[in-house]
């Protein structure tokens, strides 16, 4: 147990602590909610209630911006979160993790199904649709009984067949709307396999959720961002709804508006942002959690760009400039394809001489060239080293056909 998590007891879902019990003022009502698997007392405030906006129309909403505490701790604290979420007038939908994987065990590990009923109630006081993590059938069951409106699958989750495969048989029939985080390791097929597990059990409205993924060692960020993953996932689901999570590629505070205005430049279609109204004192990653106001502040900071403009002065300046990278492109290729010609001739002058392809030192000599070079006209290291790569794999591919021919 660390020192700053509180060390909170399994929650006993059948039955009212004492605690509970006290904590309840005449002027609340109680009903008795159960199925098979679950049976909770729970309680109804007799708040103001809210009308809840349906969630599918809440779905469609763009930017679509899901905030909330990492996890519900106390009642108070998620209808005091979510109250003042609310209040901002520009989230809409609200989260919070009931389960909590944690990387150690020892940790505080989420409320359990006792905090369900509070999810319920913020809703109702709020009128914002809710969202909880599920990673097992029987979480899902739970999360449904207490009218959850849209679950997500965590990355510790995403990356584990068996789990998804439990998850969507529980969600078969049911229509729910599913968000799907990226699994932790950096593969494009597992994030794909789970999307299509989830889809193959009917569910109709499924989403992306872009979480970073993990990398060795201390690095700028908690999870690398690695956009070209997302940007890949997105090329092959160009209609799923896709949210950015900065709060978990981050991992602190201070980055957290970088990251979210990038997701908006490249279109992203909503953001989910941890929030919380005493970030340093929250029981799960506190480093990265923001006030509710601190976060208004941050989506006004944002500069909301559109995808699209009916200005024909824009469209006929944009076609100019489309052109011309046209026009650089087919020259690319035709220099490329002299470039190829050329490692051809080289290729036949090897095959005479008995002499291998692969000569390193000639490659690293290409390579400290050709960064040297690029550095002065503004082309980056990373990128001149993946461009040769892909240029020095094509020419070895084309002096072979040379040598086995
Ligand atoms: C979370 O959203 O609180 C969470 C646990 O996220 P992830 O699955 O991305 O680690
Ligand atoms: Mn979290």
């Amino acid at each position: 147990m660390s020192n700053n998590e509180p060390n909170h007891e399994e929650c006993d879902a059948t039955k009212m602590t004492k605690e509970q019990e006290d904590d309840n003022p005449p002027s609340q009502m109680l009903r008795w909610v159960g199925n098979k698997n679950l049976s909770l007392q729970i309680t109804i405030m007799q708040a103001t209630e809210q009308t809840t906006v349906s969630v599918k129309d809440t779905w469609n909403k763009r930017p679509l911006i899901i905030s909330g505490p990492c996890s519900a701790e106390t009642e108070e604290q998620v209808l005091a979160t979510a109250q003042r979420l609310a209040a901002t007038g520009k989230i809409n939908m609200l989260r919070a993790g009931i389960w909590k994987p944690r990387t150690k065990p020892g940790m505080f590990e989420g409320v359990g199904a006792k905090g369900l009923p509070w999810m319920q109630q913020a809703k109702k006081i709020t009128g914002l649709p809710t969202t909880v993590e599920v990673a097992t059938g029987k979480q899902v069951q739970d999360a449904l009984t207490f009218d959850v409106d849209v679950l997500w699958i965590g990355a510790r989750t995403t990356v584990n067949p068996f789990s998804v495969q439990e998850i969507a048989d529980a969600l078969r029939g049911v229509d729910v709307p599913v968000l799907i985080k990226n699994p932790i390791n950096p593969d494009l097929e597992l994030w794909a396999g789970a999307v299509e597990r989830i889809a193959r059990a009917g569910v109709k409205d499924i989403g992306l959720i872009h979480r970073g993924f993990s990398s060795y060692g201390n690095t700028e960020y908690r999870n690398a961002p690695m956009w070209h993953l997302a940007i890949e996932m997105k090329l092959k689901h160009p209609d799923m709804l896709m949210v950015n999570d900065p709060s978990h590629i981050c991992g602190r505070r201070d980055i957290l508006l970088d990251i979210m205005q990038k997701a908006i430049d490249l279109d992203y279609d909503g953001l989910m942002i941890e929030s919380h109204i005493d970030p340093d004192n929250a029981w799960s990653d506190a480093k990265q959690q923001v006030t509710p106001e601190v976060l208004n502040e941050m989506l006004d900071t944002i500069i909301w760009r559109k995808e699209d403009v009916n200005s024909e002065e824009y469209h006929a300046a944009l076609e100019k400039l489309r052109q011309q990278i046209n026009h650089l492109d087919d020259e690319l290729m035709q220099v490329l394809s002299q470039r190829m010609k050329i490692a051809e001739q080289i290729g036949t002058f090897k095959k005479e001489n008995n002499i291998t392809i692969l000569q390193t030192n000639r490659w690293n000599e290409i390579i400290e060239r050709a960064s040297a070079k690029g550095e002065k006209i503004g082309l980056s290291k990373e990128f001149i080293t993946k461009y040769f790569d892909a240029v020095h794999m094509e020419s070895i591919n084309h002096q072979k056909k040379i040598l086995d021919s």
